[in-house]
């Protein structure tokens, strides 16, 4: 071999090379390192579980989650092990986070709103060896500790003072737990493609699978929803996640707010619209986030009760469509700018978002209502394709409805230790991940779901969306909340129904309904029936449950008896 000339860059002489850049792995704890030095003084506030309004420092839960970290290794805990949360937005469960990722092992976030039998079922699947619960879940825990398998230890995020007595025996105390600690255990050195979080999907059939976040998946994700056209956070941000820490990362919002020393304000376990609005004036909170029907709460409220939302300035409606009445309410009559963002566990969860761009200036209002109405835009990171039922690619034409399937670095791989494991659609080479989701894609990039494709109701061979005459039927002035389910027609194969529930005291009729709705819809897409019932079944993440409605309501596909609806 020719021995190397002088006159050679690095490069030729080793084509091999990878840059010489330093290797600076992403982990997680490196965002509330960040936080700590940088914005040491910024606030955490939390409306605690034990009652008072509570307020602490980035530089205060930096301390507090190294604590944890030394608390869970006295406890035995090894990297890689699983440590259960069921608990509320507060500093505790923040600083829960941060020290179970810190010191190695996966934080498993476990949404208290599902089936005891699921709870039970998920802590077993992910082999949980310490729970960490808030008193709000102290009869829950109680229930199903016979059961849990892997559990061993129980520790109450609260102080001495507010533990159960009869329980003090049994469990640790949280606070107790911390005391023991000095704050200055040191992170664990980890691959940034080491597990940090894990969340179990709700989904409606069958049992919850879960999604094993890496660190590197979710400082990216983390990095991503700070810009301007997602959740477009700061140092000058006042964020107040309402979406729970246990559904899907409270969209990214605690590592985000870390990640450029975001002001928190964390509303505990009282999410009512009262506490809400007044947490939102108080707290100067200037962005939060919810599923549409916390809004629908707030709105009635403000309604109701007068008075504003202080200076916040953008209000993000995701986890389910957003009803083009709600955007417009809170833009004009609140003066806040509305995003709809779009995601799912799967996706960390945050895969698109409405904001509008540059060239949509120039439409008219109602244009612009429409596209804020779409789910919109992926963020660099986050591919889509629409595909069709033989896996053809879709033109982004606006137009044409098909399967939406993604991929990226913060989108699943394969479901945690599941059977078969793989989450991505294999029918081609590419693996894109199926998101189960019908929706068309227009020229600018603004994606619309138009249905879950399972909800989707089939008419004659034809498509009507649920999405859109829900959407279509909510700015009936009295209608609280809707969902369109199909049931079986002999003629038409699968026809729409509309169930439907009332604000307080209004007396809006069925007439009303459909007279509203005869001036928003094609004919053929009038539901078959229009239903008023009393109260709406919701899921465990805040969503009309349809499958309850379709049950009941001997809906198409899914009924005990065939035959149409009973009324
Ligand atoms: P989850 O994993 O519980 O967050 O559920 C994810 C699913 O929620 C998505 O696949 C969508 O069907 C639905 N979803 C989330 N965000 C929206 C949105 N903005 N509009 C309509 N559906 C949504």
């Amino acid at each position: 071999m020719r021995p190397p000339r002088n006159d050679m860059t690095d490069l030729e002489k080793n084509p091999a090379m990878t840059g010489s850049m330093q290797h600076w792995p992403l982990l997680i704890w490196k965002l509330i390192d960040h936080a700590a030095l940088n914005h040491p003084a910024t606030e955490i506030v939390t409306r605690t579980v034990e009652g008072p309004l509570h307020r602490s420092t980035w530089a205060q839960a930096h301390t507090r989650a190294k604590r944890v970290a030394g608390a869970l290794r006295a406890l035995g805990v090894q990297a890689g092990d699983r440590v259960g949360t069921l608990a509320w937005n507060t500093v505790r469960h923040l600083e829960c986070w941060y020290g179970i990722s810190g010191m190695g092992a996966v934080a498993h976030t476990i949404n208290p709103r599902l089936f005891v039998d699921q709870i039970v079922y998920i802590v077993n699947h992910a082999r949980d060896r310490v729970l960490f619960f808030d008193l709000s879940f102290v009869d829950l825990v109680r229930q199903i500790a016979p059961r849990l398998e892997t559990v061993e230890h129980f520790v109450i995020l609260t102080d001495g003072e507010h533990m159960p007595p009869q329980e003090a025996a049994r469990l640790l105390c949280y606070e107790d737990l911390l005391a023991m600690q000095n704050g200055d255990e040191p992170w664990a050195e980890l691959d940034e493609n080491s597990p940090a979080g894990l969340c179990y999907t709700s989904g409606t059939t069958g049992n919850p699978k879960g999604v094993l976040y890496t660190h590197r998946s979710t400082v990216l994700h983390a990095w991503s929803v700070c810009q301007p056209d997602l959740l477009g956070m700061s140092a000058r941000t006042s964020a107040l996640p309402v979406v729970p820490m246990f559904h899907a990362n409270a969209w990214g919002i605690p590592h985000a707010a870390a990640a450029v020393g975001a002001k928190l304000v964390m509303p505990g376990p009282d999410l009512a619209a009262p506490a809400l609005q007044r947490l939102i004036v108080d707290e100067r909170v200037t962005l939060t986030a919810a599923v549409p029907t916390v809004w629908l709460a707030v709105l009635a409220h403000l309604e109701r009760e007068g008075g504003d939302l202080g200076v916040l300035e953008r209000l993000i409606i995701g986890g389910a469509a957003a009803p083009p009445s709600m955007i417009e309410a809170f833009e004009q009559r609140y003066g806040v700018s509305v995003a709809h963002m779009w995601g799912a566990t799967e996706l960390s969860p945050v895969g698109s978002s409405g904001m509008l761009c540059a060239s949509a200036a120039a439409l008219s209002p109602a244009r612009q209502l429409e596209l804020k109405c779409t789910q919109g835009r992926a963020p660099f990171g986050v591919e889509m394709v629409l595909r069709d039922d033989e896996g053809r690619t879709l033109p982004r034409d606006g137009v044409q409805r098909g399967r939406l399937a993604v991929r990226g670095p913060w989108v699943v791989d394969r479901y945690f230790d599941s059977e078969g494991g793989h989450a991505r659609d294999r029918r081609d080479a590419d693996d894109w991940f199926d998101t189960g989701d019908i929706a068309t894609i227009d020229e600018r990039g603004y994606m619309r779901i138009v249905d879950r494709a399972k909800d989707v109701i089939k008419s004659g061979g034809e498509w009507i969306s649920s999405i859109e005459l829900e959407n279509a039927a909510m700015g009936c002035p009295g209608v609280a909340e809707v969902a369109v389910i199909g049931v079986d027609d002999p003629k038409w194969g699968e026809r729409p129904a509309m169930l439907l529930t009332r604000e307080a005291g209004a007396a809006v009729a069925q007439a009303d309904v459909k007279a509203w709705l005869r001036e928003r819809v094609a004919k053929w897409w009038m539901p078959e029936h229009v239903i008023f019932i009393e109260s709406m079944p919701h899921t465990a993440t805040g969503k009309i449950m349809k499958t309850a409605l379709r049950e009941q309501f001997g809906a198409a596909g899914s009924k005990p008896e065939k035959g149409g609806v009973k009324p």
